[in-house]
């Protein structure tokens, strides 16, 4: 098999709040191929969110590796990980992290202040827009746009670079569930049509059922891992009614997916 995009080995995170350690990672093991789309549940502080900072090169294990596309990013310079983060990797945010005073096509530009001139940059940026559907709102202000547009200005601003891998931590965690599925539709047409790697946390099983696989983590650690094999037409369980991921719902889990044809 080809070099994975991502290889999680074994990673720790600590924290350290005065005299007490918070273990967010305790030995997260993840592996994930170019092109696949996951889903990352489990309960609220299982670890989801320092996992994908650490995917996305914000951050670093305390031990244990991480390797992106082969190389080891452990335990690079701050420099240096924000030159591979920069190259790799797009980032959606659950509260779209939109500067409220800049229009929406200026927002879409802002990962892209260096090395390309004020109209290339532009172009870039309507482009973007234009893929999640948002070109005719390129000159509103993230205040006169809807939650599931803002998150669409905040999934191009991901884009605008053309990453290989976009990781959206909670990206519908806001929004009503109409939405949601536009959120989802356009993530899913991103990995379909782009072949852009997609990982996105989620509470809800019905946008992880929108993925190729669900990846379960508790305690800080993947507990379990579930590709999911046919076409989901309707979720089985509704929106409002979060996952309880543990080791012992997950293979319920995964009759419940698939048998909802
Ligand atoms: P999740 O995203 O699954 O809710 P997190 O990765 O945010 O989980 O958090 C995992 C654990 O690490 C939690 O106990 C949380 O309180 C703790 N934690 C997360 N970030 C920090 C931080 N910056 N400083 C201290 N503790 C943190
Ligand atoms: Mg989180």
């Amino acid at each position: 098999m080809s070099t994975p995009l991502i290889k999680l080995e074994n990673a720790t995170r600590l924290y350290r709040m005065g005299d007490t350690e918070v273990r967010a990672l305790d030995g997260a093991d993840l592996t994930v191929q170019e092109g696949e789309m996951t889903a990352i549940m489990g309960p609220s502080g299982s670890g989801k969110s320092s996992m994908m900072n650490i995917l996305a090169c914000l951050d670093r294990p305390t031990s244990g590796r991480y390797l992106l596309n082969g190389e080891d990013v452990s335990s690079l310079s701050d420099d240096r990980l924000a030159e591979i983060r920069n190259l790799y990797v797009g980032f959606v945010f659950q509260s779209y992290n939109l500067l409220p005073r800049l229009r929406a096509v200026e927002n879409v530009e802002l990962p892209m202040v260096y090395g390309r001139d004020t109209r290339q940059r532009r172009a870039a940026a309507l482009a973007a827009l234009d893929r999640v559907g948002l070109a005719h709102r390129a000159n509103h202000r993230p205040a006169e746009l809807s939650g599931g547009e803002q998150q669409r200005v905040g999934i191009a601003r991901a884009l605008v670079k053309k990453p290989r891998l976009i990781l959206a931590d909670e990206p519908t965690g806001n929004l009503d569930s109409r939405s949601s599925e536009a959120i989802i539709a356009t993530l899913q047409s991103l990995n379909r049509d782009d072949g852009i790697t997609i990982m996105l946390v989620t509470h809800e099983l019905d946008v992880a059922a929108a993925a190729k696989r669900i990846v379960a983590m508790r305690d800080g650690r993947v507990v379990n891992d579930e590709r999911i094999t046919q076409r989901i037409v309707r979720p089985v369980v509704p929106a409002s009614q979060p996952l309880a991921a543990s080791p012992a719902s997950l293979p319920g889990l995964r009759s419940q997916v698939e048998g909802a044809q």
